[in-house]
This record gives structure tokens, sequence and C-alpha cells, in this order.
């Protein structure tokens, strides 16, 4: 037995011998260690493909030394996408990736849980079978929102046209949203032509202003977003009381009804778990439709996101289209054709490994470490708290008015990104513009561990900057003064 073992052994030897020998100049030979090849140390294309190919392992590990520099996901405080999962998921997802999930007759089984998907997300969001809800897949919200917004425009055209609205000479319709939306609305209005009416938030309403928001609707409204984690703040829109004057509106107005879409990218999968008496969504009778991301809170790796309609009514037939040249007729409703299965065997993993308690679970440590930081944040005395992790685990602050600071919240962004810590700093939108604000994000994978080490170099870095001085020549002979001086950022 161990004679042949040394046989075989000392036989590859003598083959991967004579390969290495047959191709001395060849980077591909095994024993050439990867730095050591030529090609390693070669360029990388950049606007003309490479005459010659390079071997698999040279490759990848040129390409993971290009990306190596960009810094860590897990440090990456300004993204709601996950930046983490576990070795099973990745692996599982991994053996999914040739998998096209638009070819629902050839994968049946994968159609099958992306319809289960559909269906649990769906629950989670009270929706009544009796009304026969409908569903998809999709990219993320962005696409998911387009779905949303589309069905509104759709049914709206039929409701204008019933009523005698005049569609093509008067008016543009319109969206009816706050002013601190995501960037995907503001497409959705240029591409399909719609007005984008924005209710400006402020102060003292940071999220969908109630007392204003119906005075932007009119017969030309296609739909009202509300946005369950509004991006610039973290705040949830009061969803149960738009539905309120909705319906009073409705009352008024029956033949052309206003409905609600809520994008609920990231609080989507939170509140189900977190805030399960909140009212915000299919229980609310005007929720005609939901999107949210599942590469956020719903903790599968982007990009995959979830649309639900209602009822059947919700979702005009024009936007259901039927092919039948992949074999057998499938309907298909989103924008985007072909993509990876991986990212909804992702999801239906997630569901199954975490169940109910384990999303709650999670969601519940996280928004304890978000909470710990916002107390941390609010205990430097300089910052007032906008956002403190009370619904999704995001924490949005300004500098206090009064405080007196020689640097802005760009600096300590800057200074905290030399730290490894991406933790943007931006102004607020239309109406508030001056006020600047900095926001934390935080994800299952950021613990109370990484949490600590942060807000100590938050306030080492506040240390710094306060002790800082840049020189500035200020007379004309040149001399340099010592000034204290904050950055100046008015390009951003
Ligand atoms: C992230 C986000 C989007 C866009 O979602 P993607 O999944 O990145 O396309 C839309 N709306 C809100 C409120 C968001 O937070």
């Amino acid at each position: 037995m161990k004679r042949g073992t040394e046989m075989r052994n000392s036989e590859n030897n003598e083959v991967k011998l004579n390969d290495s020998l047959s191709s001395l100049n060849d980077d591909t030979g095994y024993r050439t260690p990867i730095f050591g090849t030529e090609t390693s140390g070669a360029a990388m294309p950049k606007d003309k493909i490479n005459d010659e190919p390079v071997a698999p392992g040279v490759a990848a590990e040129m390409i993971r030394q290009y990306l190596s520099v960009e810094g860590n996901a897990t440090q990456n405080l300004a993204t709601f996408c996950q930046t983490y999962m576990e070795p099973e998921a990745t692996k599982l997802m991994a053996e999914n990736f040739e998998k096209n999930a638009i070819d629902k007759d050839e994968y049946p089984m994968t159609a099958d849980l992306e319809n289960r998907c559909v269906d649990i997300i769906g629950k989670l969001w009270n929706v009544d079978k009796k009304e026969e809800p409908l569903g998809t897949s999709t990219v993320g919200s962005s696409e998911a929102c387009m779905l949303g917004g589309l069905a509104m425009l759709f049914r709206w055209k039929k409701l204008a046209d019933a009523a005698g609205v005049d569609r093509f000479t008067k008016r543009r319709p319109n969206l009816v949203i706050s002013s601190a939306y995501q960037v995907c609305w503001e497409k959705f209005c240029r591409y399909w032509d719609i007005e984008m009416r924005t209710v400006p938030i402020d102060l003292d309403h940071l999220s969908l202003n109630m007392d204003t928001v119906m005075d932007y609707v009119d017969e030309y409204t296609i739909g009202i977003v509300a946005i369950l984690g509004i991006t610039y703040t973290g705040k949830y829109d009061d969803v149960k009381a738009l539905d309120n004057l909705v319906e009073k509106y409705n009352k008024e107005h029956a033949d052309m009804p206003i409905r609600i879409h809520v994008d609920a990218a990231s609080g989507g999968m939170v509140a189900p778990f977190i805030d399960s008496e909140l009212e915000w969504d299919f229980r609310l009778k005007n929720v005609w439709s939901i999107s949210t991301s599942g590469h956020k809170y719903g903790l599968v790796y982007p990009g995959v996101g979830w649309v639900i309609w209602r009822s059947k009514e919700a979702l005009p037939e024009e936007l259901i289209f039927w092919v039948s040249y992949l074999g057998g007729k499938e309907a298909t409703m989103a924008i985007n054709f072909s993509r990876s299965a991986s990212q909804i065997v992702g999801q239906y993993y997630m569901l199954l490994r975490n169940g109910f308690k384990g999303y709650k679970e999670i969601h519940e440590r996280t928004l304890e470490v978000a909470r710990y930081m916002a107390s941390e944040i609010e205990k430097m005395g300089i910052f007032e708290v906008l956002e403190g992790a009370e619904q999704i685990p995001i924490i949005c602050w300004k500098l206090k008015d009064d405080v007196k600071v020689e640097w802005t919240l760009y600096d300590l962004a800057d200074r905290l990104r030399m730290q490894g810590w991406m933790v943007p700093a931006y102004p607020m939108p239309e109406n508030i513009k001056d006020i600047d604000v900095q926001r934390l994000v935080l994800r299952q994978d950021f613990g109370m561990n990484l949490a600590i080490l942060c807000i100590n170099d938050m306030k080492k870095q506040i240390e710094i900057l306060n002790n800082s001085r840049v020189i500035v020549p200020n007379n004309e002979n040149g001399d340099n003064n010592y000034v204290s001086k904050g950055f100046d950022h008015s390009g951003r």
C-alpha cells in the first residue's frame, strides 16, 4: 500500500516535471509562483483586450490585488446592502450561478422557490389571499419601484380616460413623494415623463409631511409613494396617517381614487419582525403595492428585490407579458429578463434558515448596536441626533446649531475614511439643503466590538480636528499665519 502511494507520487512528479520543462517560458506551468510569472507584472488591459490569454490563477490574483485597495465592505457604513452571508449560503448561491432565473420552464424548481418567496414576503406584509395578490422578484428596489410606479401610471390612464380627464394636451401626470426620496423615483419620473411633486421635508417633518401632502394631489396624480426608511434620515413615513387622508380624499373623488405604493426598500424586511403592530402594509386599504430590497434587511447579497401588488386589480394586465420561446407559456412582469437565479435561491435560503425568530434576533441585535452608537454620538455633546435607530438600524446626526467647531462633517468623514470607516456626510434635500448631516447604516456583520472601535476612532478624529490648524497666506507679503479654518466643500 505504502509502496503504491510512493510510486504514484514519483510518477506524478515525473509527469509534472516534464510538463513544466516543456513549457519553461509558459506562465501556466504550475511550478512558477504566481508573482514570479511575467504576466503578473504586466499591465492590466485598460481599453484594449490583451492578445494572449493569462493563466486563471494569475488573472484572478491580479484582479484581487487591484481590488484590494478599495477598502473593506464591513467598514462601509454608507450602504444598506448586505456585506455578509454565511458560507453555506454563499456556496449554495455559487452552485446556482449558471441558472437563469427567467427560464422558468427549464428550472421549475427555482421558479417554485421564487413563488414561495413572493408568498412568504406577501404574508409578512399581510396580503389577503382572497384578493389574489401578485408579485415578482427583481434586481433590487429600483426595478421594483419602477414596476410599482408603472402599475400606478397604467391604472391612472384607465381612470383618467373613464373620467374624461384630458391626458394628452393639458398636463403631465404627476407623482407625489417626500423630497427625501431615493434617486430611483427621479429616474422613474424622468423615464416616463411624469411630473415629480415633492413634499418638502424640514426639521419638524423629517418624513412625509401629513399636514400638506394632500395639497399636492389632483386628478393628474397617479399615486402617492410612502417610504419606509427615508434614505436621508432613516425615518418611516406615517403610512397609516396617509392612508386615512387618502381614504377621505377617495370618498370625495370616487371616480379617480388615489392609491399608495410603499417603497419599503429597507423597512420592508425589518418592520414585520420588529414592529409587527405597526400598520404600514396591506392591512391599510389604499396600499396597493409594496417593494423592498432583498439585499438590504432581507439579508441577501445584491441584487435581489421584491414587489407585490395587493390584488389582480392593482396590476394592470398590460404589464404582464406572456412569452413562449423558452418552452411553455410564461408570465413575466419584471423589466429585466435574464439574470442569475442565485439571489433568489439565496433569499429562500435566508427565509428558511432564519425563520421569523432568526430575522427578529438578527435585527434586534443590529438595532441594539446602532442604539448604543447613537447614544455615544449624543454623549459627545456637539451633535444633534436626528435619527437614533428607532425603527431601522440607521443613525443620522448634524452638528448642533450653537456648537463652535472649526471643521465640518465632511472633514470628519474624511478623517474617518483614513481609518477605513466609510461614514458619509451629505446635504439634506431641497428646502433644507443648507443643513449637512452624517449617516451610519448598520448591518448584521457590524457587531458591538466594531461599534466600540468605531466610536473610539470617532472621538480620536474629532480631537485631531479640534486641534488642527491650516496654514493660509493672509497678506500680500505672503506671510503665513496660523489660522484655524474648516475646509471648503462647496463643490460637493
Ligand atoms: C436603497 C433604496 C432604493 C433603491 O434600492 P436598490 O435595491 O438599491 O435598487 C429605493 N428606495 C429606497 C427608500 C432605498 O433605501
